[in-house]
């Protein structure tokens, strides 16, 4: 099998310089006094200590399946190697992941080893899918840089995709610089009291803001390739919330004003109650016709260039059951 090269993937030069080692060193030595995300648990995870988000030394990967039905440039024709992490940093009463992202006594049996995870990604760039995708990373990054270093001399070489809720620490961050390809981050709230009320996300927008920010610095606008397919950049994510709970007006303001309108847009609408959204009569709707076209009306006259939007139908249909193999397969 031959070595890959810098040209097919940025973090190939980072191997081969023994700079992406060194990382994998610096960031697993910070589990010791957790401060990989804005959390800032200071536990010592290497000896199994448990912060915020329940996850130890070891990676914990709920599922990992070719996924068709992200955006475009990320799902192509041949499907995005999706790689589903389990527990998560946030507490979204409405999270439509919730089976593996806040069930974590479940979430044991799946714990892997780093080898197990650079598998996982190798499998994935088998079966041909067009990138690797991380989601829900922000508290294994670690772990993910150790595994990328094990699976680079066994050819792995497919762009990687970094999904994220932005609950993200710039520190963190800036060790991704040159590995990551494709950011994908969610950008949920404009308001902090909601951020706290609805995530358990004290300071959110701050975090999430300076956050893309870093992200944007280091992979600029949205570029997409041959078949519409993303080769780098930043794709946002603003799912839009009944009764502007999320904040719509202000996030695509902030976003296109002091980010860019070159980055790529998702303006989701497939907001659909569940989890615990149900004990807040605010969040049992879904987002009316009127909210949504008044937030496509504001994406054009901010001038953004690359928009992916949602049928109004949607709601339904992105539902994940992550006790099937394929969880978004219907
Ligand atoms: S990654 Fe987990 S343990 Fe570390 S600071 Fe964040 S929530 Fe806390």
């Amino acid at each position: 099998m031959m070595m890959p090269t810098a040209a097919d993937a940025p973090y190939i030069e980072l191997y081969n310089s023994g700079e992406l080692e060194e990382r994998a060193k610096r960031l697993e030595r910070r589990l010791a006094l957790c401060d990989i995300c804005p959390r800032n648990c200071r536990v010592n995870r290497l000896e199994g200590e448990l912060g915020y988000c329940h996850s130890g030394k070891e990676p914990i990967v709920a599922s990992y399946c070719d996924h068709h039905g992200e955006e475009p440039p990320v799902s192509g024709s041949r499907g995005s190697g999706t790689i589903f992490f389990g527990n998560c940093n946030l507490r979204c009463v409405f999270c439509q992941n919730h089976q593996i992202s806040q069930d974590w006594q479940a979430q044991e049996c799946n714990r892997v080893s780093v080898n197990d995870l650079a598998d996982f990604m190798l499998k994935l760039q088998e079966k041909s899918c067009h990138n690797i995708n991380l989601v829900s990373p922000s508290h294994f990054v670690p772990q993910f840089v150790s595994a990328l270093n094990l699976a680079i001399p066994r050819g792995l070489k497919i762009p990687i995709v970094y999904n994220t809720n932005s609950y993200d620490s710039p520190d963190t961050l800036r060790e991704l610089n040159g590995i990551i390809s494709i950011y994908l981050p969610d950008l949920k709230y404009a308001d902090d009291e909601n951020a706290k009320r609805y995530s358990d996300a004290a300071g959110y927008s701050r975090h999430a803001r300076t956050a893309i920010k870093e992200m944007f610095n280091q992979a600029g606008g949205l570029v997409t390739g041959a078949g519409g397919i993303a080769v780098r950049g930043v794709l946002v994510r603003h799912l839009v919330l009944p009764g502007n709970i999320a904040g719509t007006r202000q996030c695509l303001a902030w976003l296109a004003n002091e980010v860019s309108n070159e980055v790529g847009l998702s303006l989701m609408s497939q907001y659909h109650p569940c989890h615990r959204a149900f004990k807040y009569p605010e969040l049992t709707g879904i987002v009316e016709a009127g909210e949504y076209v008044k937030a496509l009306r504001q994406v054009k006259e901010l001038g953004f260039k690359k928009t992916y939007i949602q049928g109004l139908g949607s709601p339904r249909v992105y539902l994940p059951d992550f006790n099937k193999e394929k969880p978004f397969e219907d």
